[in-house]
């Protein structure tokens, strides 16, 4: 060193630095590719799956190129989707867990009734009241002091005038029942919405009220006892026509509204939650007049498996069990 030319030096000294920066940069760009490819699932579960983030895809997809993933993949090929619209529940990575996710996507995980429930005063208490995918039965209390938060009044015709609580619904389920209602309309189908929201305490009432007047054991069949109705949750709402007075019977389900409900109900993300012939697993009578918000998708699910809600969801646990 002491003996090279000056010139030398600084040659040998930019070498390396050369050397250095190239080194560097290697490494940067190696941490680069595992960057994106292991990063992808975790910033952006829904989009599609592995693919290497390039700048041009983004143009060219929509346009011309069949062979580009969609911006929106079919993740479907797993049974029950979850709705996009959860709140709580990301659909899992695409490329996801082995053993758990690739048999139950998230939202169905969270929300299994084995997983859900707690013992209070020798209750079975639900733990996730506030679940679009609450499960809720003689079986599965609403706690007593549940209230949705985001109540609200859809704008469709009632049967009755004046302000009520009747009127209310959670905000996702009212504007599923408006489009609902939209389409009803479309289809020469008149509804009425008759009953939404019941707190705890009005359901306690009326449940009381029945049992003085038809014996409790009667009372058991048709009403529900307080925290265990579906209209607690904000995500129920009784719908009737002219053609039976607007009244909740058995014969509404015969009409062309009742009907007409039957069949599009899971378009707009409801079910007939009470089915004909299903009491001893309901718990319930047939209501062809008790709709249930459920999202669209898993609407889809429960309406194409013609199964009740408790069996749908015993489905879930079975292959959660497998898995
Ligand atoms: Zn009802």
């Amino acid at each position: 060193m002491r003996n090279m030319p000056k010139t030398g030096r600084w040659l040998l000294a930019f070498v390396i630095a050369l050397g250095i920066v190239g080194w560097v940069f290697h490494m940067k760009g190696g941490d680069d590719v595992l960057g994106t490819a292991g990063a992808g699932p975790a910033d952006s579960p829904s989009a599609a799956p592995v693919t290497p983030s390039s700048q041009p895809s983004e143009t060219a997809v929509q346009t011309d190129s069949p062979t580009a993933p969609a911006a929106t993949p079919p993740e479907s090929s797993a049974k029950p989707t979850g709705p996009a619209s959860l709140p709580s529940a990301d659909p899992g990575p695409a490329d996801g867990n082995p053993d758990d996710s690739a048999a139950l996507p998230a939202w169905a995980a969270d929300n299994l009734p084995s997983r859900t429930i707690r013992t209070e005063d020798d209750l079975a208490v639900i733990t996730n009241a506030s679940s679009l995918y609450v499960l809720v039965n003689k079986k599965r209390n609403l706690p007593s002091d549940y209230v949705p938060r985001d109540l609200t009044v859809p704008d469709v015709p009632f049967s009755f005038s004046g302000d009520s609580d009747k009127k209310k619904m959670r905000k996702e389920a009212a504007a599923a029942l408006e489009k609902l209602f939209a389409g009803a309309e479309k289809a020469g189908i008149r509804l009425k919405a008759v009953s939404g929201y019941r707190s705890y305490a009005r359901q306690k009432a009326i449940f009381d009220a029945n049992a003085a007047a038809k014996g409790a054991e009667e009372a058991n069949r048709t009403s529900a006892h307080p925290g265990q109705s579906e209209h607690q949750t904000g995500l129920a709402m009784d719908v009737s026509s002219a053609s039976v007075g607007y009244a909740l019977e058995e014969s509404f389900g015969k009409t062309e509204e009742g009907r007409w409900l039957a069949a599009h109900a899971a378009d707009y993300g409801f079910i007939i939650r009470y089915p004909k012939g299903k009491e001893s697993i309901t718990g319930y009578t047939y209501e062809p007049w008790h709709i249930r918000y459920l999202g669209k998708e898993a609407a889809a699910e429960v309406a194409e498996s013609r199964l009740t809600l408790e069996q749908f969801f015993g489905t879930l646990e079975a292959s959660a069990e497998k898995a």
